[in-house]
């Protein structure tokens, strides 16, 4: 065997899986293969003059290399089980919450002190939310922001690098099951450890099925989550976000009794462009320096669609969606809230004309043409329903990107210590389908690497 421990991916997953090995056995030798580029060298090319929209990398810097999808992000470390992730039903509620506290810790320590820790225990919100029929959920909010969240991760990797093996743009092409482990090829060559941890996430799912198809690991399909990010004054939702930052609010509509949940809030952030396989989507993220902050906050409302027999590809609809929006649009649509409900596309001029000035460089066009009737009803009545307690959330100026979607990885079959039915075959993180944030699979990728430990 060439190492103790391989891990597969350098997302949060795998970082603190290393990490968190490094600190219970600093005689392992570990091995990190990582599809993305080492963090120093992570560039988005657009830059909103000369490339205005995505080019296709061949490697997304946005989704992939050190830090992972999260890299950029806007370092969200949500300390909950209510959501991100269902984490807690491997391996119990306490445990989640207090490996998500200790990821906290190893933030702050690495570069995140002085950061904010918001929390809803106690908000006067909670009760403002309820007189409205809509529901604040229960959370602590670390906000490193999108510059000490880079800073935390450049720190991890200084101290890692000395101790693990990174092998940055490669790609593991498969894994196989040899006497006593496991076997990796990819360009670097072919490795073995009788321990393998897989944490590829998102952008890792395609190659994630490939992996569980030939491995017989059982696997079940997830949700998938579709809507628009909203992009509004940031004096709209001051009064929310300067005691909460983030405000997770679920609503259940009048008409279809479907749940439409806000997502993923910055306040004075940007909107941005996401590529998923090819796919542009939106997302938003802001930064912790005042000098970088925008006058508008931006969150996406979503709503869960999960099929079951005898559609069951989520995802694939999910896709298609995207796809189309793509397709009228060149990639990401943006429409006024009032040209929405009066059944007209946006156009450049309206655009210009409102009182809000966009934040990413978006296709003026009509949602209305992109996004199922019940998905697109259910963010209306959403909108009108936040009014109430964010008075201004549904005027005509709002701005609507779409469309946003949440993939979800399929759900793998992996026991309490997240390992499959090959004993040493971990699988962790957001490719597992069991998490969907920075804080439950960063505890995700600790979880593993103390069981791991514990019996080398
Ligand atoms: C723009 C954006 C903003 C976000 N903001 C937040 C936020 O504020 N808070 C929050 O909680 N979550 C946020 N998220 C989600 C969060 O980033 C993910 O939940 C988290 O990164 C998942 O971690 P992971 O390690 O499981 O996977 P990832 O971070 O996706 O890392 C997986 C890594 O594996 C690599 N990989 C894939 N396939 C292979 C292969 N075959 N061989 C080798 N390497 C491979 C990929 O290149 C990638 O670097 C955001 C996501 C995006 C895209």
């Amino acid at each position: 065997m060439n190492y103790d421990v391989i891990i597969i991916g350098a997302g949060p997953g795998g970082i603190f899986a290393a990490f968190e090995l490094m600190q219970k056995n600093p005689d392992l030798k570990v091995a990190v293969f990582e599809a993305g580029h080492e963090l120093s060298k992570r560039h988005c090319p657009i830059d909103g003059k000369k490339i205005k929209s995505c080019i296709g990398c061949k490697s997304c810097s946005i989704m992939s290399g050190f830090g992972g999808a999260g890299a950029f992000s806007d370092g969200k470390y949500n300390i909950t089980n209510d959501f991100g992730g269902t984490l807690y039903e491997y391996i119990g509620k306490s445990e989640a919450l207090e490996l998500m506290r200790y990821i906290d810790k190893i933030n702050l320590k690495y570069g995140g002190e002085g950061t904010k820790l918001y929390t809803t225990a106690g908000s006067r919100f909670k009760t403002l939310c309820i007189q409205h029929d809509l529901h604040l959920l229960d959370a602590s909010v670390r906000h490193l922001g999108t510059d000490i969240n880079y800073i935390v991760l450049e720190n991890l990797y200084a101290d890692l690098k000395e101790k693990v093996d990174f092998f940055f743009d490669t790609s593991v092409d498969s894994v196989s099951v040899i006497e006593g482990g496991y076997s990796v090829k990819c360009k670097a060559g072919e490795f073995s450890a009788p321990d393998c941890v897989i944490s590829v996430g998102r952008s890792g799912s395609k190659w994630m099925e490939k992996v569980c198809a030939e491995l017989e690991i059982p696997t079940n399909s997830n949700r998938v989550d579709i809507g628009v990010r909203v992009e509004l004054p940031a004096a709209v939702f001051a009064h929310l976000t300067d005691e909460l930052y983030e405000s997770k609010i679920v609503y259940r509509t009048e008409k279809y009794g479907d749940k439409v949940r806000t997502f993923c809030m910055n306040p004075k952030g940007a909107v941005v462009n996401e590529n998923t396989n090819g796919i542009i989507t939106v997302n938003g993220h802001s930064y912790e320096d005042p000098e970088r902050q925008t006058e508008n906050t931006n969150f996406a409302l979503l709503v869960a669609k999960h099929f079951s027999e005898p559609f069951k590809d989520s995802n694939g609809y999910g896709e298609s969606i995207a796809r189309l929006s793509n397709m009228l649009g060149g990639g990401v649509i943006v429409q006024r809230f009032g040209d929405l409900i009066r059944g007209k596309r946006s156009t450049p001029s309206r655009i210009e004309e409102a009182f809000i000035t966009p934040t990413l460089n978006a296709t003026p066009g009509d949602l209305s043409l992109v996004l199922p009737k019940r998905i697109l009803d259910g963010i209306i009545e959403m909108l009108y329903a936040l009014d109430k307690v964010a008075p201004g959330t549904a005027n005509d100026d709002t701005l609507l990107y779409g469309v946003e979607v949440k993939f979800y990885n399929m759900e793998v079959e992996v026991d309490s210590k997240l390992q499959t039915k090959y004993k040493g075959l971990y699988i962790i993180g957001d490719g597992s389908g069991i998490t969907h944030s920075l804080s439950h699979a960063s505890a995700s990728g600790v979880h593993v690497a103390r069981s791991i430990a514990e019996n080398k």
